[in-house]
């Protein structure tokens, strides 16, 4: 345990997420104790002697890491529930400087019992839906393990028809679980592809955008839920499944569902455990109906814009308040009209992404900043290895007309 003065984070992986947790750590003087492997992005971004060398799956490197750290948290949900449980509830042991030892009990935030529900995509939704807190989600049905999956894939394509979405229960991002069953001719190669996992099925929606919206939950000294303070509303544009562009305000969505997708992240935080930052990914129907994807207990791509454009906390500095337990602002309302997030992705050679970062370092204009976020990973095809964030204060569809040649220049790396 630390006999520093500044708070110490304990932080379990240590990707760009934390990296961009970090930046926000810094200049507050907040430590951040990274358990992952040895110059991983987050460790290159804050000096410490506490980081932890390791996996973020491995129970003795997480005790170690909890030892010295006053809260601990995520910057990725699949991680050893089982571990973080157990140090929440019996502590790790702790040698202090006249050699006695003393049990040492780190909180979780968010809550473990958080990220072991929404490590499973379709317990995490099972579990909104018993909430009775109204919460729309799309039908899903769990797959049968073993030899009966397909059988059981039959199954649901006859009770939510085709397509539908086959669907990793664990350990899958950015889409890397799901499988698209669009005729019957796909129902072996989609059990092939996903073979062994725990699978379900989820109804198609059929959606018109994707919103996604950041929420800050705070609780009270009793574990009672305090405050959710919700973000704006985003519109998430995602290609094969990953995320590539955010737009705030969302394109052609009116005041009131942008309102209406923020009361209904909040609610759907509401109903879990621990103090942090959570995105709410959402689908937007035709008839202006939202529906819920999922949930992500942490800093969330479709988040980056608000380190510039949020002046009174972006999500990372977000994330450090909350789980210290630190004030949070009533309202987020961003500085700027209008705002986009473009992602860097791996192209298909380690250096195609650098005529963007090229062009986005080399871009002036007075009615568009410009902020590059690179991440010190190495490319790989579709791999998020940075982030440009414009912002504006005029019109996102002016924006978007203004930040047209960095937007080619992404869909050239893709294609
Ligand atoms: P993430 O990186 O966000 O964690 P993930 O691997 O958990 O992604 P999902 O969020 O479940 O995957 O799905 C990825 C994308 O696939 C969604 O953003 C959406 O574009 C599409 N998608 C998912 N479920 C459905 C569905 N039921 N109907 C239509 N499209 C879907
Ligand atoms: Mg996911
Ligand atoms: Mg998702």
């Amino acid at each position: 345990m630390t006999d520093n003065r500044n708070p110490v984070i304990g932080l379990l992986g240590g990707g760009q997420l934390g990296r961009m947790l970090c930046e926000a750590a810094n200049p507050v003087g907040i430590d951040i104790a990274i358990l992952d492997e040895d110059n991983s992005p987050a460790k290159q971004a804050h000096n410490t002697n506490r980081h932890v060398t390791g996996s973020f799956k491995d129970p003795s490197r997480i005790r170690e890491l909890a030892a010295q750290s006053d809260v601990l948290s995520v910057e990725i949900e699949h991680v050893e529930t089982e571990v973080l449980e157990d140090i929440e509830k019996n502590g790790v042991e702790v040698k202090l400087v006249d050699g006695s030892t003393k049990t040492h009990k780190p909180p979780v935030h968010p809550s473990w019992r958080t990220l072991r529900l929404i490590q499973d995509k379709y317990l995490q939704k099972e579990h909104f839906r018993a909430s009775g807190k109204n919460i729309p989600i799309a039908e899903q049905v769990a797959i049968e393990p073993g030899p009966a999956a397909l059988e059981s894939l039959k199954q649901a394509a006859a009770r939510f028809g085709l397509p539908l979405m086959l669907k990793a229960r664990k350990g899958s991002y950015d889409g890397r679980g799901n499988f698209k069953v669009s005729s019957e001719a796909d129902f072996e190669a989609a059990i092939q592809a996903l073979g062994g996992l725990s699978l379900y099925a989820e109804k198609w929606a059929p959606f018109v955008k994707e919103l996604a919206v950041m929420v800050i939950r705070t609780e009270d000294g009793n574990g009672k839920l305090k405050s959710c303070v919700a973000y704006p509303a985003v519109e998430t544009i995602h290609e094969d499944s990953i995320c590539t562009k955010v737009f705030m305000p969302p394109r052609g969505v009116s005041d009131a569902v942008c309102e209406a997708a923020r009361n209904l992240a909040t609610e759907v935080i509401g109903t879990l455990w621990g103090r942090g930052v959570f995105a709410v990914e959402m689908f937007l129907l035709q008839d202006d109906s939202l529906m819920v994807n999922e949930v992500a207990p942490r800093p969330h791509n479709s988040g980056h814009y608000t380190i510039e454009a949020v002046p009174q906390m972006s999500q990372y500095k977000a994330q450090l308040h909350a789980v210290l337990d630190l004030p949070i602002p009533k309202k987020l309302i961003p500085r700027v009209s209008s705002s986009i997030m473009l992602n860097v992705l791996g192209g298909a050679t380690p250096d195609a992404h650098l005529e963007l970062a090229d062009l986005a370092r080399s871009t002036l204009d007075e009615d568009m900043d410009v902020y590059l976020h690179l991440y010190n990973k190495a490319s790989k095809p579709s791999r998020k290895i940075g982030h440009i964030t414009l912002t504006s204060n005029s019109s996102i569809q002016d924006l978007e007309v203004k930040a047209k040649p960095l937007i080619d220049l992404v869909n050239k790396i893709r294609h």
